[in-house]
């Protein structure tokens, strides 16, 4: 490492997982590179987020202030039954907050020269003490460190662990984000100030109130964050759910105004058929519905000599476990807290990577069984029987 200038990052990717990396290794003095294959702003696009202390410690770790709140604070969970009765209630306060409003806060907190748009990274090669990020524009760049953020298709992993690929866990998560003032009365009255579910045959659905697209907390201006996870074993139905508005089939998912206009009729009237009507009224209330395949994702190996894989590029836990944004924090986090009190950057990558490999094995243990469990997926559950016995009672 040359010693006259800061240690250089090079981070792909610029969702939360980039940006958690990139706020704390330019608070411990990095120089960090963003570099984000999307042109657009992403911040339309992400749903709801139970806020965990992880997330709240990144924040404080890199010095982000917000002068507002974060989230919205919802008291008692309660189960509703398919006609609109509570069935179960129980005090459990917590925060939820927004991708948008996340992603919002940590994008301010960086020179926007910092972040590059438009690049994607196609390969990289490592030299002692560095590495070579080669980009589908033509541009090189080299750092002392890579980080690949690059989420579940991550490329970064699939050049180091090409058999580490996503597996589909047998069902989809449709879900929305309904302004509150397009909401009906009864939906808000039955629902306001709750983290609410129901129950089904071979589904769930949550739904918690979450700021605004304009990061507003104010009552009147907030959304309601709704997620259905739906049973779609492989095959015609699982097929049609990932086939877009173009009729193009996607892979994992399909983003807001994607849709196709028969999955969102299908939609509604399944909600209907089977949802409580205050939760029917919230699918109802949304603009742009969208899907997004549960999957998982384990990896051996977070460290590769001067590259590293954050967040869902190394594990994609279930979304029950309402860890994956905290887990791509905490990965952040702790980095920067190793490569800050070594005198080596190799020397603290080891330690670093095995615990994280871990944290990260026991938290995708955890959603598998809590999944599994809650969508009445048998023979997965009968292997993942041990971990049922932890903590089973969180799921959002
Ligand atoms: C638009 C969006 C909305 C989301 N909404 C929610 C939500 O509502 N609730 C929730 O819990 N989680 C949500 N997530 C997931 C959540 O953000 C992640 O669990 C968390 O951010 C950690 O993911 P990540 O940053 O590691 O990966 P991702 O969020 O998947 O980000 C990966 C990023 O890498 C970029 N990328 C991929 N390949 C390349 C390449 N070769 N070169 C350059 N860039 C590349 C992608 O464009 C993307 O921006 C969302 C993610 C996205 C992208």
């Amino acid at each position: 490492m040359n010693e006259a200038r800061p240690p250089r990052a090079l981070i792909v990717g610029g969702s939360l997982g980039g940006l958690f990396a990139a706020t704390t290794l330019r608070a411990i003095g990095w120089d960090v590179q963003v570099f984000e294959r999307s042109i657009s702003a992403l911040d339309s696009r992400g749903g709801g987020i139970v806020l965990q202390p992880d997330v709240l410690a990144a924040f404080r770790f890199a010095g982000i202030e917000r002068a507002k709140a974060l989230g919205v604070r919802s008291g008692d969970r309660i189960y509703l039954d398919a006609s609109d009765n509570v069935i179960d209630r129980a005090f459990m306060p917590q925060t939820q907050t927004s991708w948008n409003m996340l992603h919002g806060s940590l994008s301010r907190a960086l020179p926007p020269a910092l972040v590059h748009r438009g690049e994607t990274l196609v390969g990289f090669d490592q030299q002692e003490n560095g590495v070579h990020a080669h980009f589908a524009s033509g541009r090189i760049e080299r750092g002392d460190l890579l980080v690949g953020a690059d989420g579940p298709r991550s490329t970064v992993r699939e050049l180091l662990l090409p058999d580490a690929l996503p597996r589909y866990a047998g069902y989809v998560a449709w879900r929305g984000l309904a302004p509150e003032h397009l909401v009906s009365d009864r939906a808000k009255a039955k629902l306001e100030g709750t983290f609410s579910f129901q129950q089904g045959k071979d589904f769930l659905l949550l739904a918690y109130l979450v700021p605004g697209e304009d990061e507003s907390t104010v009552p009147g201006h907030r959304r309601w964050n709704w997620v259905w996870y739906r049973r779609s074993d492989e095959g015609a139905d699982f097929d049609e759910a990932m086939t877009d508005a173009h009729g193009r089939r996607r892979q994992f998912s399909i983003p807001p105004g994607a849709l196709a206009a028969r999955s969102a009729q299908a939609l509604r009237e399944a909600a209907s058929r089977l949802l409580a009507p205050s939760f029917a009224d919230l699918v109802d209330a949304t603009q742009e519905p969208f899907v997004q395949a549960i999957l998982d994702l384990d990896v051996s190996r977070m460290v590769f000599d001067r590259v590293v894989l954050v967040g869902d590029a190394a594990f994609i836990a279930r979304p029950h476990t309402a860890g994956s944004t905290a887990k791509a924090a905490a990965n952040a986090v702790a980095l920067a807290e190793a490569l800050a009190s070594s005198p080596g950057i190799d020397a603290s990558l080891g330690e670093w990577g095995r615990q994280q490999v871990q944290a990260g094995r026991d938290m995708t243990a955890r959603g598998r069984a809590m999944g599994d469990r809650i969508m009445g997926i048998l023979h997965t559950a009968r292997r993942h029987q041990a971990n049922a016995a932890t903590k089973t009672d969180d799921w959002p």
